[in-house]
């Protein structure tokens, strides 16, 4: 199937390791023209590994998705090097995992910056553009835990949901200017992010991080962790010309993780 994104321009955010970068990648595969942003060098890596890969180009830049200056600074580069911006992919790391007790006022306000605000951020710079041209695509990386709570992650099950309403609500204004905005909610998907979390628990609770891994698969129909370049598939076709029919949807990329029938 031709996905329709050859020469389009893609941003996608905090994808120097990870999701997006897999996302990145294979969107770069498909030939849209692709601009990364991360906070450290590491982004500038990236970007060669994936143009390496994908033989296209790749625009890197050091940004911090929580900061609504820098945010705007990338959005503006890449206008700058590539021209309008047809694709968003808005992500960026995820909160610390903690209890409601142990949780302050402090991690709440940094959750709500690191996945709520910097969608606002990366939505407020790129959607009135494409609302502008008539086409576009808005997709943002949440978490399974938007469809099923998941025990010690109170700020991602809680931030995220708003994340939730910011999509759907955004589905609603932007789907009659040919401008589609979904979310894409990984489950436990083999990444650094998840490898630390991991030996972090088998830390915790003094077992191994095979044992924890053998937990979190024990849940998982499919029976296994999911694989990076799985979720950037499902992701790259959410923001295709072939999903021109599909708004304001939250798909999860979960192996069957989540119990709910939505
Ligand atoms: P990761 O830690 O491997 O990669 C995160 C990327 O975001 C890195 O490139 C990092 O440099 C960048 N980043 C972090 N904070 C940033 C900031 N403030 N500004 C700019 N860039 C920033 O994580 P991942 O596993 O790829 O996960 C991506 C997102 O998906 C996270 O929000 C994570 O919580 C969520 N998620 C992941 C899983 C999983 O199993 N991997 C499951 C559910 C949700």
């Amino acid at each position: 199937m031709d996905l329709g994104i050859h020469g389009r321009v893609a941003l996608v955010a905090a994808a120097s390791h990870g999701l997006g970068k897999a996302v990145a990648l294979k969107l770069a595969l498909e030939g849209a023209r692709v601009a990364i942003c991360a906070r450290s060098e590491a982004v500038e890596d990236a970007a060669r590994e994936i143009a390496g890969a994908a033989g296209g180009e790749v625009m890197a830049a050091r940004a911090d998705v929580t900061d609504a200056g820098q945010v705007a600074r990338f959005v503006g580069a890449v206008r700058e090097r590539f021209g309008a911006i047809d694709i968003c992919v808005a992500n960026a790391g995820g909160p610390p995992s903690k209890k409601f007790a142990e949780t302050t006022v402090e991690d709440w306000r940094a959750g709500v910056d690191l996945n709520l605000m910097s969608t606002i951020h990366l939505a407020r710079e790129t959607l009135p553009g494409m609302r502008e041209r008539g086409w576009g695509r808005f997709l943002a990386i949440t978490s399974v835990a938007v469809k099923q709570p998941i025990e010690g992650l109170i700020l991602s099950n809680s931030v995220r949901a708003a994340v939730v309403g910011l999509v759907k609500t955004l589905a609603n204004e932007y789907g009659p200017y040919g401008v589609l905005v979904n979310n894409i909610c990984p489950g436990y998907t083999a990444t650094a992010r998840l490898k630390s979390l991991r030996a972090r628990l088998a830390a915790a609770e003094g077992v191994s991080e095979e044992e924890i891994e053998r937990r979190w698969t024990a849940q998982i129909p499919r029976g296994r962790l999911g694989r990076v370049e799985e979720f950037a598939d499902a992701a790259v076709f959410l923001v295709s010309e072939r999903a021109g029919y599909i708004n304001g949807v939250s798909l999860a990329v979960d192996g069957g993780l989540s119990k709910g029938l939505l």
